[in-house]
């Protein structure tokens, strides 16, 4: 079928009849197609523009469509489109972008493994986990510790640490050997039956150590600031007290940084401002800024060393291993967010748009605001003092931002809308972004009962 040509509507047609869609039901006949991208603006087959507040799924760091990314990947695929790092073969990108990686990464991260994303490193740092412990003898650590609402991806290993039950229905057993812990959600106070939320998580990380055993425990995996979760910014000693219950337990910690890496808050990565001091690091997203599918996985040296040791190393990885196009890119994407401080950039504009929405937290529907870098949430409420979640906001909100405002933000567990643009938008933007949210935000307050 030649599609070139299409009209929009025979292309929702065609897509009804030919794609299954993530999370997505056959009873939504709606389709949004979209066409072109170029800086923070997508624009639909139709001609629509849309102000893109959510950087895709969380990536977009340096905007849509550079062409200067473009260059780079035809001069790459002209020089070496592929080959294989399994065994002892390797070429220049994947030894060139392993090295670049580990320069801005956090000192203890000494050796890296690529794969296509963020759910495939979730896997292998799963993976990696438990053959540490493995080879060193101690065969038990098999269990994963993670969190409710957290998100890790949707193969069997991410998806069983993703803390989301509706996502795993009919799937048969999932990974076994993994528990879940309560997400430090601050503004849920109802999840720490009246405690400190740190102390709660503290003491309830005690205990499931002590209930599942220690010494079968491989390591807890978990986002620095969960993202799809809506942005909960962990209280500021929440990671400090899990490290150290974690080291004393000789419990490996993973961070997951596919969405808070490469800028999102600001820094390349989360986890040392945090003081998390994961030994593995998952990263995806943005390390390519979207450009092309791509994801590292970064392992601390004792780690590091127990992978290569065995007569087969480390028994993972896939055909897409450090493509070289998809490194190539990455080491592009890397030198335009360093060499045009679009870190710098996201932190400015990350706390514009915080200053620019503060406001809103007067209206009776914005439970609270939290930002992180450039990221922003409002948890939507149906007031303030019960804290009850607004319904249906994915609908209710999101729907109409994108259809009468052309503005794409997401709506995450349900009632928070989450912002993360690329790091390259404007003042302008930024505030039609946040005039379109109030404006909407103020119609619905004022219609409500
Ligand atoms: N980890 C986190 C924190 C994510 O937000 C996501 C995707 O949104 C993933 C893992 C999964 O990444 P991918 O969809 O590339 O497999």
């Amino acid at each position: 079928m030649n599609l070139i040509g299409l009209a929009p509507d025979e292309m929702i047609q065609a897509d009804i009849r030919t794609l299954i869609h993530p999370q997505l039901s056959a009873d939504h006949l709606q389709r949004v197609v979209i066409v072109e991208g170029h800086g923070c603006t997508l624009t639909g087959a139709d001609g629509t523009t849309y102000l893109d507040g959510s950087g895709g799924l969380w990536l977009a760091q340096i905007g849509h469509g550079r062409r200067d990314m473009a260059e780079v990947a035809a001069a790459q695929m002209q020089r070496l489109e592929y080959s294989t790092c399994f065994w002892d073969f390797t070429h220049d990108r994947a030894v060139e972008l392993a090295d670049r990686l580990l320069s801005i990464a956090p000192a203890n991260m000494s050796a890296v493994h690529f794969t296509s994303g963020g759910s495939e490193g979730n896997d292998a740092a799963i993976k990696a986990a438990r053959l540490y412990h493995h080879r060193r003898g101690d065969h038990d650590r098999t269990w994963i510790l993670s969190r409710r609402g957290a998100y890790h991806g949707l193969t069997y290993g991410g998806g069983t640490a993703t803390g989301i039950g509706s996502l795993l229905e009919g799937q048969g057993p999932h990974l076994p050997h993994v528990s879940h812990l309560t997400a430090p959600h601050s503004y849920r106070r109802d999840l720490f039956a009246g405690q400190d939320p740190t102390e709660f998580c503290i003491r309830e990380l005690e205990d499931r150590i002590q209930q599942l055993g220690p010494h079968n425990i491989a390591a807890m995996i978990g986002e620095p600031i969960m993202g799809v979760a809506g942005l909960i910014t962990p209280p500021p000693d929440y990671w400090r007290r899990v490290r150290e219950v974690l080291t004393r337990h000789d419990i490996l910690l993973i961070a997951d940084e596919v969405v808070t890496g490469f800028g999102r808050t600001g820094e390349w990565f989360a986890a040392p401002d945090l003081c998390m001091q994961p030994d593995i690091i998952v990263t995806a997203k943005g390390i390519t800024s979207g450009y092309l599918p791509m994801g590292a996985v970064l392992f601390s040296k004792p780690i590091a060393d127990v992978l290569r040791s065995g007569v087969n190393g480390f028994p993972v990885g896939f055909t897409y291993f450090g493509h070289p196009v998809a490194c190539a890119v990455a080491l592009k994407n890397i030198e335009i967010l360093e060499q045009e401080n679009l870190l710098d950039a996201a932190r400015d504009t990350g706390q514009l748009l915080h200053n620019l929405a503060a406001p809103l937290a007067d209206l009776s529907i914005v439970g609270e605001i939290r930002q992180a870098g450039m990221t922003l949430a409002l948890e939507l409420v149906t007031d303030p003092v019960s804290r009850t979640p607004f319904p249906d906001a994915g609908v209710a909100v999101g729907r109409r931002l994108r259809d009468e405002f052309g503005v794409l933000v997401r709506v995450s567990a349900g009632s928070s809308l989450v912002l993360s643009p690329p790091f390259v938008l404007t003042e302008n933007e930024a505030t039609r972004l946040i005039d379109s949210i109030g404006s909407l935000l103020r119609q619905i307050t004022r219609s409500q009962p």
